[in-house]
């Protein structure tokens, strides 16, 4: 079956019906799955072997039959390692029907069909009895349904069913237990992902101070996790306010509870300061031992011998309702709601009276304190984290970025200038009004920016600048009052963009309004460049890099099946990672390929290159990273990807707020010497058309 699906295409802007077979999504969902990244993670494959053998030794050494229930077997992994243990059956269940498929075949593969059924199922839909899907109910319950916040994929709903109808009471379940940890910390760069600092501006007639509306302040945030690889934090870029304290923990051998719930813990900071963020991760014990733990704690907390890079399982930044500045010593309450998938947090002080050991009076504040934790899941209500995500909220707290922008607008504004601005959510428009352009229009795109209103009212702003809802080619001499722009500002910057390039969307705007642009017009940026560099990462390989044999059990039908649905159509196409999350080292010169001047229309033709880079360093190269440069004004550029290349070691510094394009070679080159430099080739083209970018590249 084939569908028509339509998009804007994020680089030229314009709408496009893409065919779309109904394998695409598959597709997608298997190219771009975390399956690859988990048969890597050994630290995980081993604890649960550990954990499956002892259950199933338990289990045989109690004199019964081994049963197994497996839910959400993806390769059947698990499965089988339970077969290898000695379990007498397995139901391996999965919904997705392609992984169901790669389990079958996986199974067979293996030898293991004859103690292993997969079921293309969702574990609630499975039936139990002499005609269902399982004989009987099963007495050892294995799975791995967690994500970073532990519970976000259903894991709560899936137990609590399974326990009701699926397996026997007092089953032994791997892993037995999880445990959510807690600290709270203070940091400013964590917070600027969550909240507008005061924008600083000098001005001609005095310091103008851009602030956040009043809603902001309170504001609860989004409900979305923030999931992050927290070893990449360096510790000059939070304060530990609490030790590392133990939230709440969920056994799986016995019946869970899904309904929203809440626990609180009692803290004493260690250290005064502005309880601002709560870092979260969780450990899970494989049996009840208690000995086979494997833990997501970052790297302050556990020797680096227990590190294990995994990309599935990172670390939870939460961030609280409110910033609380806390002393040393006090007592507070920190709260963890919880729905079904996801969790939050909240934190008290506790009030006089309550440091008394006087057990009557601290009863009835549990109760009092219940009821006010009852904290409802956060609701953005100041529409500003509708407008903008964590990393561009950071983006716009970035002090330097904004300098960059103030200098060069004062460098192209003068005080007839009338100024349009084309960029989602920006504060570019404000920035021109301060810095004394006569009129500025801001053009707001399919309504993307219509919550800023919010914004300019709290800053006086409201009649100063001018909110223009249409798209640009619709845009007609009346919304300027019959004036032609002089200065044409972005930053730029659109919440449609992927990959670096789409934010090129800018040159199409400028492309279709170019009719209302005076002859001397400014384009503010004046141009951008594409920079590309070859690179060897640390560990983000891994997600791209075949496994072969996971425990000894043969996976290479998933590898067959990740490779068919990256050549389906993601062949020869860049991936968005944020790197300063994924270290590597650069192992060429930075390279400037493409460059694009936005001082001209786009053109009708492509734009390509070609050309080779030395590869100056020992090293794999796994891959290139892309990025773009935003030329704004003579001598003043900002870069989203590159920030700075330490050279003896080709460490690279990158753009925190920005995520940059991978693009992984197909087979990795290895250099090992500098006397005979290997050059790596590459054929790059920009399709003005499609607005795509189609790069190959060879050694
Ligand atoms: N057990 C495998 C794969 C884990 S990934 C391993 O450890 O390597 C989790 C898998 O569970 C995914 O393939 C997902 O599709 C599946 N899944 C999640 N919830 C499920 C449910 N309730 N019933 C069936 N499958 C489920």
């Amino acid at each position: 079956m084939k569908t028509f699906c339509g998009r804007a295409n994020p680089t030229t802007g314009s709408m496009e019906w893409l065919e779309e077979g109904e394998d695409y999504d598959y597709h997608q969902e298997i190219a771009r799955s975390r399956y690859a990244d988990m048969l890597h993670d050994k630290d995980r494959n081993v604890k649960y072997y550990e954990g499956i053998r002892a259950a199933v030794s338990r289990v045989k050494g109690r004199g019964e039959k081994a049963i197994v229930l497996d839910i959400g077997t993806g390769t059947g992994l698990l499965s089988m390692m339970a077969a290898s243990a000695g379990a007498d059956f397995c139901y391996a269940i999965e919904v997705f029907k392609p992984m169901a498929n790669a389990a079958v075949k996986i199974v067979e593969k293996n030898g293991f069909s004859d103690k292993i059924k997969v079921i293309n199922k969702h574990s609630t839909e499975v039936t139990v009895g002499p005609d269902g899907d399982m004989q009987c109910r099963a007495n050892i319950l294995v799975t791995e349904l967690f994500d970073t916040e532990l519970i976000g994929e259903g894991a709560l709903p899936t137990y609590e069913h399974a326990h009701k109808y699926l397996v026997q009471e007092g089953c032994e379940a791997v892993p037995h237990k999880a445990t959510v940890y807690v600290q709270l910390v203070e940091s400013r760069r964590m917070w600027s992902w969550k909240k507008l600092f005061p924008v600083h501006v000098e001005a001609e007639d005095g310091e103008k101070i851009l602030v956040p509306p009043s809603e902001m302040e309170n504001c609860p945030g989004v409900p979305s996790v923030c999931d992050i690889q927290l070893n990449q934090m360096p510790s000059s870029d939070f304060t530990a306010l609490s030790d590392v304290v133990t939230m709440f923990s969920v056994d799986f051998s016995k019946p869970v509870q899904s309904a929203s719930t809440y626990y609180r813990v009692q803290l004493e900071p260690v250290k005064s300061g502005k309880a601002q963020i709560v870092l979260s991760w969780w450990d899970i014990d494989m049996d009840p031992s208690g000995m086979i733990n494997c833990t997501m704690a970052p790297y302050w907390v556990k020797p680096t011998s227990a590190l294990q890079w995994r990309d599935h399982w990172m670390q939870c930044v939460y961030f609280l309702p409110r910033e609380e500045p806390v002393l040393q010593g006090e007592k507070l309450y920190l709260t963890a709601c919880r729905d079904q998938y996801s969790v939050w947090y909240n934190l008290q002080k506790a009030r006089e009276g309550e440091n008394k050991a006087d057990e009557e009076e601290n009863k009835a504040d549990e109760e009092e304190h219940k009821a006010a934790v009852r904290v409802e899941s956060p609701v953005c209500r100041c529409r500003a984290h509708l407008l903008w995500n964590r990393p561009r909220f950071g983006e716009l707290n970035d002090q330097d970025r904004t300098r960059q922008y103030i200098k060069s607008l004062r460098k192209v504004l003068k005080t007839d200038s009338v100024c349009l601005c084309i960029s989602d959510g920006s504060l570019l428009p404000v920035l021109a009004h301060y810095l004394g352009a006569k009129q500025v229009q801001y053009l707001v795109l399919f309504f993307r920016s219509l919550h800023f209103s919010l914004f300019f009212k709290a800053n006086h702003l409201e009649d100063k600048i001018k909110i223009i809802e249409a798209r640009p080619e619709l845009l007609k001499p009346s919304h300027l009052e019959d004036k032609k722009i002089s200065v044409l500002v972005g930053e730029p910057f659109f919440t449609t963009s992927l990959l670096p390039w789409h934010n090129l969307y800018f040159w199409y705007a400028r492309t279709a309004v170019s009719t209302h642009l005076a002859s001397d017009v400014t384009v503010l940026p004046q141009s951008a460049s594409l920079h590309m560099m070859v690179v060897e990462f640390q560990d983000l390989w891994r997600i791209r890099s075949p496994c072969g044999t996971c425990e000894g059990f043969d996976v290479q039908t998933m590898d067959d099946m990740i490779k068919d649905s990256l050549n389906f159509r993601e062949s020869k196409e860049a991936e968005p990672h944020p790197l300063w999350e994924y270290p590597c080292k650069s192992l060429s010169d930075p390279q400037e390929v493409l460059t694009f001047d936005f001082t001209k229309t786009v053109p009708q033709h492509c734009l390509s290159t070609e050309g080779s880079v030395k590869l100056l360093r020992k090293g794999k190269s796994h891959g290139a990273v892309l990025w773009m440069e935003y030329h704004l004004a003579a001598n003043i550029s900002v870069s989203t990807g590159l920030m700075q290349l330490s050279n003896e070691k080709g460490n690279c510094e990158w753009n925190p707020h920005c995520k940059q394009a991978v693009y992984f070679f197909s087979s990795v080159i290895e250099s090992e010497i500098l006397s005979d430099p290997t050059a790596v080739t590459y054929a790059i083209n920009f399709d003005t058309k499609t607005g795509e970018i189609a790069m190959d590249f060879k050694l």
